[in-house]
């Protein structure tokens, strides 16, 4: 078994152990933590190579190779940084992990700054509300002192990785257009590293036990464990941690809910789609097959059986009209043109049915960042999954409701 440290012999390697990230709870002291997971080696030889082998992939959304976005830097990275300021609202995963392990964390931007730019700026973009946790996490460790807490932008879109770097460059924190990578050109138009929070957990993880030690649970093709936030269906929010290619069914299980309260499942968030209850057996993977379903950002809302899937998605629809960053025309009159057309022909006179057609059509790959793409990803699911309904309420009835509309 692989042991990554740079100094000493090798340790032995724990068993296979679940929860991973999640290993502590309730704001473990440093003491603790290394009681927990043990020393972080200074820096990782062979960091790419072996991030390649363990297959760990971002847990922002977009589930990128970690070890190629390292290997397609430009340079030493001048600035890592540690993304947690999901924007998304049925999202609690970051909070969460900032609030138990948060010195994971930081040993993630660690290590990448001992291996790849020991000279390199680390900052920690976190939203408001986990402030705190943060900068006390950054207090307690020795080597806290060139760790930098950073306030999050506010809305949906703030944690986009150009929208990270704006708000850090001293910008609004919009989404920019970047033709250039940001491993070429970032902050300050410097080779730059943009990670997730839970990437960077799990990569500290590796770094000390290896890749083996990490694909010990997961599958071949998603190794590991995830965060995800669970809500909906009258279950309090939460956030469980579970392993790679996990059916979607159990992940529910696990939380009391069985396949008998569940109309329907939201996963991805906001930019995800809805997936029928007759899916449940299929499995949650980092990235959507034939057969599986792909966790995206990692969240899960259960829609049950008494709630409206029409009433659901037109409100998420508009909160998405919403959060524009109101910089590209097609995002900023195209998403308020797709959200009305949606509630016409679901609830109102079906009028708008080709407005609707052509907003799915020609939106998507027109804005600066995917938000567009991301809310057409979620209508054309919900018109799919929720097709009776919509056939009900313009027939004057909820089904969901057993009521007039
Ligand atoms: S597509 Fe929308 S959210 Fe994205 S940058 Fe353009 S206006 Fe902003």
């Amino acid at each position: 078994m692989t042991d990554t440290a740079t100094h000493g012999a090798a340790r032995p390697v724990p068993a296979r152990s679940h929860p991973r990230v999640l290993a502590t709870l309730g704001r473990p002291d440093w003491a603790t933590h290394l009681a927990t997971h043990g020393p972080l080696p200074s820096l990782v030889p062979n960091l790419v190579e072996i991030l390649q082998n363990a297959g760990l992939v971002g847990h922002g959304g977009a589930a990128f190779p970690v070890w190629r976005k390292i290997a397609s830097l430009a340079g030493a990275p001048a600035a890592i940084i540690a993304n947690a300021a999901e924007g998304e609202p049925l999202s609690h995963k970051d909070a969460v992990l900032l609030a138990n392990a948060p010195q994971l964390v930081l040993d993630g931007l660690l290590v990448l700054a001992g291996t790849l730019a020991p000279r390199a700026k680390l900052l920690l973009y976190v939203n408001p509300l986990s402030l705190e946790s943060a900068e006390r996490a950054v207090a307690d460790r020795p080597d806290g002192r060139r760790i930098q807490v950073v306030a999050a932008a506010d809305g949906f879109v703030a944690g986009e990785v150009s929208a990270v770097v704006d708000s850090l460059s001293g910008g609004r924190g919009v989404p920019r257009d970047h033709p250039h990578h940001l491993t070429e050109r970032g902050l300050k138009g410097k080779p730059t590293l943009v990670f997730n929070v839970e990437t960077l957990a799990h990569l500290a993880l590796i770094a000390r036990h290896g890749p083996e030690w990490f694909r010990s649970v997961g599958t071949p093709d998603d190794p590991g464990t995830r965060l995800i936030s669970v809500s909906g269906a009258g279950l309090e929010a939460h956030v469980r941690e579970v392993d790679g290619g996990t059916p979607l069914g159990d992940v529910l299980a696990r939380c009391g809910l069985g396949e008998t309260a569940v109309q329907a499942v939201l996963v991805g968030g906001y930019h995800g789609a809805w997936v029928e209850r007759s899916r449940l057996g299929a499995p949650l993977t980092a990235k959507a097959t034939r057969t599986s379903i792909g966790a995206g950002a990692g969240v899960i809302h259960v829609l049950g059986v008494e709630e409206c899937g029409i009433h659901a998605s037109g409100a998420i629809l508009r909160y998405l009209a919403s959060q524009s960053a109101q910089q590209c025309g097609p995002c900023l009159f195209g998403l308020p043109t797709l959200s009305g057309a949606f509630d016409d022909v679901t609830t109102g006179s079906g009028r708008q049915g080709d407005l609707l057609q052509r907003m799915l059509a020609t939106l998507p790959g027109r804005g600066a960042c995917h938000h567009p793409d991301g809310t057409v990803r979620f209508a054309t699911s919900a018109l799919g999954v929720f097709a009776d309904e919509v056939t009900a309420h313009r027939a004057g009835r909820c089904r969901a409701a057993g009521a007039r509309r």
